[in-house]
């Protein structure tokens, strides 16, 4: 039977096990739903649109109620199935055979896979030991290495720890090459990137609804960048890549800013109590700006403690045996009863 692509890896994939606990914090989505009435005025604009004809294929509407959140022009906002798509269409335009992208380690698995799946060689970059970027031998790894594409995710997962823009703006060096900043989780904090990159023509910044708006299950995402760059992403993503029914949903979500809003503030006066908690444990723990927070127990093994954790139908992210984590686990803030479970399990053990 023909072999897949040579250098794929396939089999390799991204996957974060799935079990089935009554706690489950390890996948840094939104315990709470999006709101009923956004749901149902979905449901009857879906219903009477004309469904027997292909989308608007550059998402006009969505494209200026992106823009108009955001204070840019539509012709800067290219939209997708989730940013993960997003990514794939960045590096089937600017990666590829011969290209090269980067980012630095530990961060966001699907940087690296997305460029295998790309054929882009990608380059593995380290952080200091707080897991931060040093600026300077950024810039100078990017051109020793002739870097295409870089990724800073901001705040990073799985650290939580905001980058440093300014690095980002120095690494695109005036557009000579792209830095992709992914605002997965820009909501928690209170930085903008978006505002950041305007008219820096090397940075897109990416944003998704799977997390702050709370809808990982419809998968919406988008970029706003340089004009010329978005031009080129709609050129080659396919034909009505994103569907009717999708971009009405994400038109009416910006309807619902607000609730948006008090959903984030809630998680992140949550995160802060975690953080609290985290204090009076023998753990150390890396102050977040997302929804989730890495944490290291100091005196027993991280995989034990997953287990541990587990055994009370607690589910977090088990980094312990990752290059570069060692012993780390990540937790999701949940509702607040789910927090309550998951400090009370771990006082507890430790
Ligand atoms: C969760 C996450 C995403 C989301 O990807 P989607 O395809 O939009 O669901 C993107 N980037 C980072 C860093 C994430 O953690």
């Amino acid at each position: 039977m023909i072999e897949p692509r040579a250098g794929l890896g396939v089999g390799g994939g991204y996957h974060s096990p799935q079990l089935d606990v009554s706690v489950r914090l390890n996948t840094n989505e939104s315990p709470f739903s999006p709101s009923k009435e956004l749901l149902e005025r979905w449901y009857s604009e879906v219903t009477a649109s004309n469904l027997n004809r292909y989308p608007d294929r550059s998402a006009t509407k969505l494209r200026g109620v992106i823009a108009s959140y955001h204070g840019v022009d539509p012709s800067s906002v290219f939209v997708a199935n989730g940013s993960n798509e997003v990514i794939q269409t960045i590096l089937l335009t600017y990666g590829g055979a011969g290209r090269r992208s980067a980012s630095f380690e530990p961060t966001y698995a699907m940087y690296e896979t997305i460029s295998r799946t790309t054929g882009t060689s990608y380059f593995a970059f380290e952080r200091d030991a707080n897991f931060l970027i040093d600026g300077k031998s950024a810039i100078s790894q990017f051109d020793d290495n002739e870097i295409d594409v870089g990724f800073l995710c901001s705040p990073n997962n799985p650290t939580g720890l905001l980058e440093d823009l300014d690095i980002a703006l120095q690494l695109s060096s005036g557009g000579k090459r792209l830095v992709v900043v992914d605002e997965a989780y820009g909501q928690f904090n209170e930085v903008d990137s978006v505002q950041f990159a305007k008219g820096h023509s090397g940075i897109v910044v990416i944003r998704t609804f799977s997390k702050i708006w709370s809808m990982a299950g419809l998968r919406v995402g988008y970029a706003i960048g340089d004009p010329h760059v978005i031009e080129n992403l709609w050129s080659v993503c396919l034909p009505y890549h994103f569907d009717t029914s999708k971009a009405k949903l994400a038109e009416l979500a910006f309807e619902y800013v607000d609730e948006m809003e008090a959903r984030v503030g809630f998680l992140r006066a949550e995160r802060d109590r975690i953080m609290d908690f985290f204090e009076t444990l023998p753990v150390t723990y890396w102050r977040s700006s997302a929804n989730f927070i890495l944490f290291r127990p100091d005196s027993i093994d991280g995989h034990k403690l997953w287990e541990m954790l587990l055994e009370r139908s607690i589910l977090v992210r088990d980094w312990s045996r990752w290059p570069r984590l060692d012993n780390c686990l990540r937790v999701t803030v949940g509702t607040a009863h789910e927090n309550d479970l998951f400090m009370e399990a771990l006082g507890d053990i430790l």
